[in-house]
């Protein structure tokens, strides 16, 4: 059973933290910030509708979405909110357009969402089910700086860098009662980042790693290791920052001959000497007089979902 969080308290739920590969237990990227009133979804990756349901909520109860970047594990779960949140049920239920925030490009994803959208919508409309513009999505772009800011929740994009061919590319900071979350979302080591990661509550962090033979022989997966942030870059970023909690996800760990996680944890152990954790979906982080991690098993009811 879904409960909103204590009113001095922003919690964050890792909906998702995995990468484009299908994975059961890290669907593509989808953070839920909850605070007051306030609820509002970052990123919308592959089978976020799962997640959000497996929290016993329904999916129309978010209707305002960031987008990081134009990666698809970023957004494909984007038009499972637009269609399944019109269903007047439990398991939807969302009483407007659903507004979608992203960086110059947003226009072309809800032009498209509308079309491919049409088959789908002329049914349901013909048999009376669903009022048509719930099921549109309402682009707005936005810059860096304040995109956000409302029932004292404050959300702020930080440009980062994910690639010499990608211009825009960003992360957030969300800040509510005094308490700070940061997440890098796509990037390599980046300053910017770092600069406005100051005094952060808990901070997520992106990793990639490969062997050094591996990236040799296979130019597709050195192509992504330059991407992205290795364990001792994020080391370097978490030892300037400094965040009470610190946390990995999005952990681009490829095969063949895959990094294991111990060893990404003893490279970046070699930058940084505090707390780190490995993000797992529906991990619960509340941010008040403490900070309470809870994963998705104990704090939800065994019988829980819609
Ligand atoms: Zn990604
Ligand atoms: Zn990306």
């Amino acid at each position: 059973m879904w409960l909103p969080p204590a009113d001095d308290v922003l919690r964050v739920t890792l909906l998702g933290t995995g990468i484009p590969n299908a994975q059961v237990n890290a669907f593509g990227t989808s953070t839920l910030i909850e605070a007051g009133e306030e609820r509002i979804l970052i990123d919308c990756g592959r089978g976020a509708v799962i997640r959000l349901s497996q929290l016993g909520l329904g999916v129309g109860h978010v209707d305002r979405i960031f987008l990081s970047h134009y990666h698809s594990d970023h957004f494909t779960g984007l038009f499972d909110m637009a269609m399944t949140g019109t269903i007047r049920q439990n398991f939807g239920g969302r009483n407007g357009p659903l507004h979608v925030l992203g960086p110059p490009g947003i226009e072309r994803i809800a032009e498209g969402a509308w079309i491919a959208t049409a088959p789908d919508r002329d049914i349901r409309v013909a048999d009376n089910e669903i009022d048509a513009e719930h099921m549109r999505i309402i682009p707005h772009e936005y810059a860096e700086g304040v995109v956000y800011d409302q029932g004292g929740l404050v959300i702020k994009a930080i440009k980062v860098d994910h690639g010499d061919f990608i211009d825009i590319a960003y992360g957030f900071r969300v800040e509510y009662a005094g308490r700070v979350f940061v997440h890098s979302h796509d990037t390599r080591y980046n300053e910017n980042l770092i600069a406005q990661a100051h005094g952060a509550d808990v901070f997520v962090h992106e990793v990639a790693a490969a062997r050094q033979e591996i990236q040799d022989k296979m130019p597709a997966i050195k192509l992504v290791m330059e991407h992205h942030a290795s364990p001792a870059e994020v080391g370097r970023v978490f030892a300037q920052t400094r965040p009470k909690l610190a946390l990995l996800t999005h952990l681009v760990l490829l095969k063949p001959d895959p990094v294991s996680i111990n060893e990404v944890m003893q490279e970046l152990a070699a930058e940084y000497d505090g707390t780190v954790m490995v993000a797992e979906d529906l991990l619960s982080i509340e941010i008040g007089r403490n900070i309470s991690v809870i994963p998705f098993h104990r704090g939800a009811k065994p019988d829980g979902g819609l």
